[in-house]
């Protein structure tokens, strides 16, 4: 790989570069990882999740590796040396180094951004937006037997509605485009209509349902559902369901059975360590995911719908604080907690840094450290059932002691290895 030149950063003088080889990472024992401390609440909770891994990797590989941090500057703290919120470094430095870790940024509203987080995706080319959602015992949640729990969302992260390709009901592109239609199709959309696209491609719909088929045969997961909504937009969300099964039935004939061939030539029975594609329309996966909770594993959708059902599925199992994500191209990959730089806890030492905690463990599990990213999700547990946890747990579980960002983060780093 070629060296890579920053406007302002200074290429850390230990550690390495994950590599890409033969489709793979080859990972040395200090890999450097770039990091953005974000806004808001953000650098509380970054700094808490870096000392949790460091201790995680410390204690399961005694030395042999650890992480050199790469600090880089996003959101409000670019702004003062670069003069913009989103500099041409932390794209550098993402694409020379792989994989980094994030704190939320905030979007400044009014002032013509677009989100940066949005930005960040769409210029890496970080296409699949993943969610594991998981029970941590102890914490409250709305449902009977949340340990049912255990699903991995895959949301296609550049299309959809979220393509930005929008005009407003007073524009002159709507009045164009509304002749266009009534004159070449004799379609007529109602006078002061809004408009908007949805793009859903095949390239795009493809590739995120060979990614979340690859993850469900790598981790031995159960079956992967296609969520969409077919019935209604057909040549959209239909047209991603069917390249869903068709990735399956051209790439992964071996490892994947639909569910109709279960039930309609194998008597109902799943052979041994295949795979089970379905597919489920996105409203009755909603209620699905409450009563018949764990009959889902991992599910694969669009943009839009895997926004509102991750947040929903998040709400299962407690909340924002617990919930981590990433953000992942065809290599290169972006940790990161769900929730947002919740600015009004800024310096608190308040909130919960489960979130981002987590996303430090994902970033461990994907560059092949599971040992490491199994300590800190046992060290989470333990710590939440001695119920010494952040007020956004506290208020809801009886007979807990309230802790700080750092006092939690402390407690998780004392159950690594207990
Ligand atoms: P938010 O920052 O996620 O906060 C909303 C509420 O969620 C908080 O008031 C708090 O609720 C709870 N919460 C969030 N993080 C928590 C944590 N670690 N521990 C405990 N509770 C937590 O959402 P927002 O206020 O809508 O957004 C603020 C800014 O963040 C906006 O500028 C938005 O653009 C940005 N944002 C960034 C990202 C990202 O970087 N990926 C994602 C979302 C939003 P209670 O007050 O009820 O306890």
């Amino acid at each position: 790989m070629n060296p890579v030149t920053f406007d302002i950063l200074r290429t850390p003088e230990e550690g390495g570069a994950i590599r890409v080889v033969k489709g793979a990472l080859l990972v040395p024992d200090g890999p450097i990882i770039p990091y953005i401390e974000g806004d808001g609440i953000g650098p509380e909770v970054v700094l808490a999740a870096q000392k949790v891994v460091d201790s995680a990797v410390d204690a399961a590989y005694g030395g042999k590796r650890r992480i050199v941090w790469f600090k880089m500057k996003a959101g409000k703290e670019a702004r003062e040396d670069y003069g913009k919120l989103l500099p041409e470094d932390v794209f550098k430095a993402i694409e020379h180094y792989v994989v980094a870790l994030k704190g939320p940024l905030t979007t400044p509203i009014g002032e013509g951004y677009r989100s940066l987080n949005v930005t960040l995706r769409q210029r890496l080319d970080l296409y699949a937006n993943v969610r594991p959602i998981f029970w941590i015992p102890g914490v409250p949640s709305p449902l009977k037997e949340p340990w049912k729990v255990d699903l991995t969302i895959f949301r296609e992260a550049t299309e959809d509605v979220y393509a930005g390709i929008e005009w407003s009901h007073d524009s002159q592109e709507t009045r164009k485009i509304m002749n266009f239609l009534s004159d070449e199709f004799g379609i007529r959309v109602r006078e002061g209509s809004g408009l908007g696209l949805k793009p859903i491609s095949e390239f795009a719909s493809k590739r995120l349902v060979r990614k979340a088929l690859s993850y469900a045969f790598e981790r031995g997961r159960k079956s992967v559902t296609l969520m969409h909504k077919g019935n209604i937009m057909k040549f959209t969300e239909g047209a991603f369901m069917q390249w869903g099964y068709e990735v399956a039935a051209t790439e992964f004939s071996d490892e994947v059975v639909t569910e109709r061939e279960v039930q309609e030539e194998l008597d109902g029975k799943v052979p041994e360590g295949k795979v089970v594609l379905k597919d489920r329309l996105a409203d009755n996966l909603f209620q699905q995911l409450l009563t018949r909770t764990d009959e889902y594993d991992v599910i694969a959708t669009t943009n839009l719908n895997g926004d509102y059902i991750s947040d929903a599925a998040a709400g299962l199992v407690g909340g924002l604080g617990v919930a981590p994500g990433a953000n992942i191209g065809d290599y290169n990959a972006l940790f990161e907690p769900i929730h947002g730089s919740a600015p009004k806890y800024e310096g608190l030492n308040k909130v919960n840094p489960t979130a981002e905690i987590l996303a430090g463990a994902m970033l461990l599990e994907y560059i092949g450290w599971d040992e490491a990213a199994n300590l800190i999700r046992g060290g989470v547990k333990k710590a939440v059932k001695a119920k010494e946890v952040t007020y956004d747990l506290a208020r809801r579980i009886d007979g807990a002691h309230t802790v700080g960002t750092r006092e939690f983060s402390h407690k998780v780093i004392e159950n690594l290895e207990a």
